[in-house]
Parts: structure tokens; sequence; C-alpha cells
């Protein structure tokens, strides 16, 4: 007697739904995949309680013609490829054909379409899985899902379903991800009878990012756009101050598909972390686009996930390209303050400690970086004549304008060191100090191989090693202006730079060598540094491009602002 029997179609596809279908998100989200995938220009959300009572989704694409209703439904059955060759190179967001057949196997499920040359509109609909006959029906062009009980008769899932109102939100952020990144379509999002989310066709990225983010944080977005044959990057990115613990404000998109890639996410941070902490993602829009057969979708069911054919181009076009234009960026605390209406954090409500007030001009997020979004004021004006607190050798306290500076000495020093070095080299070579005595460091033959090998880029930085016997390297000049650089700090970073990729280029042993350099040779929290010398550093950190964070993306100022201090002493 055989034990081993195939399973019916409707096991077969609870299954399946199993994998695509988690919750009312996961169905909002396929269908205006689909709509997109049929060309339509607006699209129609709309939710009732959170969307396990009810979701449905409205377009105008193309439409489904009347022969082709049962089928649209069925598993493994899809316009969209046709044979295996077209797996190489899938240009539209499903291809899998068992998204309608998973959602009909486990809800109640009814979908009206009118296609261009028909004459009239057609309905089907699905019971948990059994069809009913098609049906002539009225109906408007375009096509219209609509989902009802989701999991109803399902309770081992229905029971993994959260609030009405959580569901709602995770519907909510999925129509907003797909509108980011589809320019040229509109969208609407109605949830229980309210108007929650709305883009126009006509609107542009900038607009899109304003109904996601908010209005004020995309007005600090810096916009970045890198054209080239192979991989074209779009990006909107956010202020240091709107980075945040999880990665919940990182949208990346992939020939417009949201991805969620993990190595993606790697490269993102390398490109950021001179701006955003360790630990910390930026608030950043990126959008891909590159050919489909340069790419693998087709890696998991639900397509976050992606393989790419030259993963190696890829990722140093994104570390490289964000780098490049943050690097270009005017993050000043000067120049935010200059113009009047400094960044306020309530858009990334994230942070910002629980009884304090939002915003803080440019200044970096912090608990007590908080203030109504008073200009910052010319700071360096008063710079010399003023007088300042240092607390436990690590703080500098002063009166600005609007309230109270806190400067942290080693991350302020950390970027003044790196951006007067950048500008030397911007202006040709760093200046050497060549060293009376050559430092002599004791290393294996192999490391002491591989830092002669780079010597040429080392020199560009005012750092000139020279092979002294196989095991030893002799370092003849550090870089001037970095009076307390230790050679044998800078060996051993240089080694660990070396080591990190399997083969970086010269560009990126510089910017490492440029971070490492300028945090070694700062004074560090603790260090006791004179009055003379400490003014003489917050006159440098006056009028820096950037001096929002240290080079590794950790705040040099926090800002206390007067109304906080009212408010921290109740007089307010
Ligand atoms: P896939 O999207 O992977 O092809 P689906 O099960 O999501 O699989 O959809 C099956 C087919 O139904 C699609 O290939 C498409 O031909 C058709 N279809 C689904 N939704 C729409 C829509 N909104 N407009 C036009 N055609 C649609
Ligand atoms: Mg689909």
């Amino acid at each position: 007697m055989s034990v081993i029997r195939q399973l019916p179609r409707l096991v077969v596809d609870q299954i399946a739904a199993g994998e695509v279908v988690e919750r009312p998100a996961s169905v909002v989200k396929e269908l205006v995949e689909n709509s997109l995938d049929a060309g339509a220009t607006h699209i129609d959300v709309i939710l009732e309680e959170g969307g396990i009572r009810r979701i449905e989704v409205r377009d105008d694409g193309v439409g489904i013609t009347r022969d082709d209703l049962q089928l649209a439904l069925s598993s493994h059955a899809t316009s969209k490829l046709s044979d295996a060759s077209d797996l190489q190179a899938i240009a539209s967001l499903g291809f899998r054909g068992e998204a309608l057949a998973s959602i009909a196997s486990v809800s109640r499920l009814e979908m009206i379409s009118w296609p261009r040359d028909a004459e009239r509109a057609a309905k089907i609909s699905v019971d948990f899985g059994t069809q009913s006959a098609v049906q002539d029906c009225a109906g408007a062009r375009g096509t219209r899902i609509t989902v009802c009980d989701l999991f109803s008769e399902l309770p081992a899932r229905r029971k993994f379903l959260k609030r009405p109102s959580t569901e709602a939100s995770h519907a909510i952020a999925w129509v907003e991800r797909l509108a980011l990144v589809h320019s040229g379509v509109g969208f609407s999002v109605q949830h229980d009878g309210k108007m929650v989310f709305k883009v126009n066709a006509s609107d542009d990225l900038s607009a899109r990012c304003a109904a996601v983010y908010g209005t004020k944080l995309n007005a600090d977005m810096i916009s970045i756009d890198l054209p080239s044959e192979h991989i074209q990057l779009t990006a909107r990115i956010g202020p240091p101050e709107s980075a945040r613990r999880d990665a919940r404000k990182v949208h990346m998109f992939l020939n417009g598909r949201w991805v969620r890639d993990p190595r993606l996410l790697r490269a993102v941070r390398e490109g950021v972390k001179e701006f955003v902490p360790h630990g910390y993602y930026p608030t950043l829009f990126m959008a891909l686009n590159m050919a489909p057969e340069s790419i693998d979708v087709n890696v998991h069911p639900q397509k976050t996930e992606v393989r790419f054919r030259d993963e190696r181009m890829v990722f140093g076009r994104i570390v490289n390209g964000l780098r490049q234009s943050l690097a270009g960026a005017n993050w000043s605390t000067r120049s935010a303050g200059g113009v009047g209406g400094a960044y306020t954090a309530s858009s990334s409500a994230q942070f910002g400690g629980g009884s304090m007030s939002e915003g803080g001009g440019a200044y970096s997020q912090h608990p007590l970086a908080t203030a109504d979004a008073r200009p910052i004021g010319a700071i360096d004006d008063t710079i010399g004549t003023q007088n300042f607190l240092s607390v436990r050798n690590t703080f500098l306290f002063r009166e600005i304008e609007g309230g109270v500076e806190i400067i942290d000495q080693h991350a302020l020093h950390e970027r003044v060191n790196l951006e007067e070095l950048r500008r030397e080299i911007r202006e040709g070579e760093v200046v050497m100090q060549p060293l009376l005595v050559p430092a002599l460091v004791d290393l294996s033959r192999e490391e002491v191989q591989s830092l002669v090998d780079n010597k040429a880029v080392f020199r560009k930085l005012g750092v000139d090693v020279s092979e002294f016997g196989t095991t030893t390297l002799a370092i003849n000049g550090v870089p001037a202006r970095l009076k307390k650089l230790r050679p044998e700090s800078l060996v051993e970073d240089l080694l660990e730079i070396l080591s990190q990729s399997r083969a970086p280029s010269p560009e990126q042993i510089q910017e490492e060598m440029l971070y490492s350099m300028s945090c070694r040779s700062a004074v560090m929290a603790g260090d006791y540094v004179g009055e003379d010398a400490l003014r003489s550093l917050l006159k440098r950190g006056g009028d820096l491009p950037q001096d929002r964070t240290c080079a590794h993306g950790r705040p040099v100022r926090v800002f206390l602002s007067y109304v906080d201090l009212e408010k921290a002493f109740y007089r307010r």
C-alpha cells in the first residue's frame, strides 16, 4: 500500500501562500506590483480594519481579458515569462505566477477587469480556493481586485495577525515604498474611510520623499544622481542627525523593486560611515538601475534579495558614489544656521528623549540636542574672545546664539584633521615631515611586502615607507600637520586597512588612511589640553565644510537651546 499521495491543488496553493502571503501588507504588495506591471498610472488602495477585513486595489492598467481571468488565478500562470530563457533577464516585478493563486486560496477574492479592447468588464470570484464561473458585470477600465476575510478560515495563520492599526501601517509602508520609486504613477491609500497616503502621478522624487519622510526632513536631503553605462544610481540622503539604529528609513530599489539585501546595506553603511556612526543607518532613498540580465532576482520567494553578476562593481559604485557625493555636501553647522530654517528632527521622531522638545538646528541627534528650529548664528565671530568651560578634559561648553553648545574635543579635532588633510590633498601633496631617525617596525615578510606595494598611495598622504630588510619596515616621514601621530599605530592601521577587503582600490586606501590618521593624531577624551590650544582648535573648527560629525560619524556638537533649559527648569 502506498502512503505517499499527491497533495490536492488547494493545499499546494495554501502551502505556497505561506511563503508569499504573510499578512495584509503582503497582499497589498503583490496586488500593487501587478498593477505596476500592467502599466497603471493610477493605483488606489482601500483598506478596512488594517486590510484584515478587506483590501481593494484598483488600477487603470491593461486589464485581463475575460478568457484569462480563470488562468490568472491558477498557480504558475503568468503573462510575464514564457520560457526558461526569460528567467535570465526579468524586467517585470512579478514572474512567479503564484501570487493571485496563493491569495485566492486563503481569502475571498473578487477580480473585475475591463481591458482596453473589450466591450465590457467581466468578473470572477474565488472563495478559499473554490472558483465561481466568469460573469459579465459593470466596471471601470482596468482591474479591481478585492480580498476579504484574509485567513478567516485558517485560524492557525489568522492568529499571527496583529492589531488592525499595526497591519494597516505595514500595508501603507509597502505602498509608500513602491510610490517612492515609481515616478509617473499616482498612488492613494484609504484606511477605514480616511485618506492616509497620496502622491500624484506628476509628483517628482522630492515630492514623493516629502510624502514618505516628511517635508522637513525632505528639505534637508541631498540628491545624488550618478548615471553610468552599467549601473545608474539615484539617491536622496538625509542629514547625519536623521540617522537611526534600525534600517526602517533605508529604502533601496533595484530596477523598481524594493530590496533589503544585507550586502547592499553593508555597502551603504560603508559609503556613509563618515556621517553616520557605527551601528546607525542613514535616512536614505537609493534606486539602482541596471540591465536585467546582470542581476538574478529569483533567489527568494518574496524577491527582496538579489544576486549580482558583478558584485564588486556594484558595491564599489555604491560606496564611492555615496562617499564622493557626501564629501561635497554642505552640511556644516554654520551653513545650516545661515539659511535660517535649520533642520529639526521632528520628522525623524525616533531620536530625542521623551520629555525633550524636538529639533536642534544642524546639531547632532542626542536626547539633549533639541530646540525649536532657531537659526544658529555666526559661531566663529565670537571665537577667540569667548569664554568656554572644559569639563572632564573632554567636553567644551560655551554659550552661542540661542543656547549652549557642547563640543566633544576629540571628535572636533578628528574632523578638523580630516578636513585639513583633505584640503592639502586637493591642493597638491600633503606636507611631509621627514623623521630624523626612521622608525623601524618588525613585521612579517608578507606584511612588509603589502605595505611597500602601496608605497605610492601612502606617499600621497605624507607617509613615506621603505623596506628595511625583508621583515622590517622603515617609516621615514609622516604628515607634518599630524603632530601626535605614532608611526607604530599608523602601521597597525595600514595593515588593517589592507586586510579589510581583498584588493582595496587606491581611493579606498586613501579614504581609510585619512580616517585613521585623523583619529590617531587627535587629542583624546580625557587628555588635558591647554586653554590656548583649545581656543585654536575651536577656531580651526569654526569654518569647516563639514563639522557635524567626526570621521567615524559620531556627533561633534550638541546644542541645548534656551528653550530646552527653560523647560528643564519648568520655566515654560
Ligand atoms: P505574476 O505577477 O508573477 O505573473 P500573479 O499571480 O501575481 O503572477 O498574476 C498572474 C497574472 O495575472 C499576471 O501575470 C498578469 O497577467 C495577470 N494580472 C494580475 N494582476 C493584474 C492586473 N492588475 N492587471 C493586469 N493583469 C494582471
Ligand atoms: Mg504578481
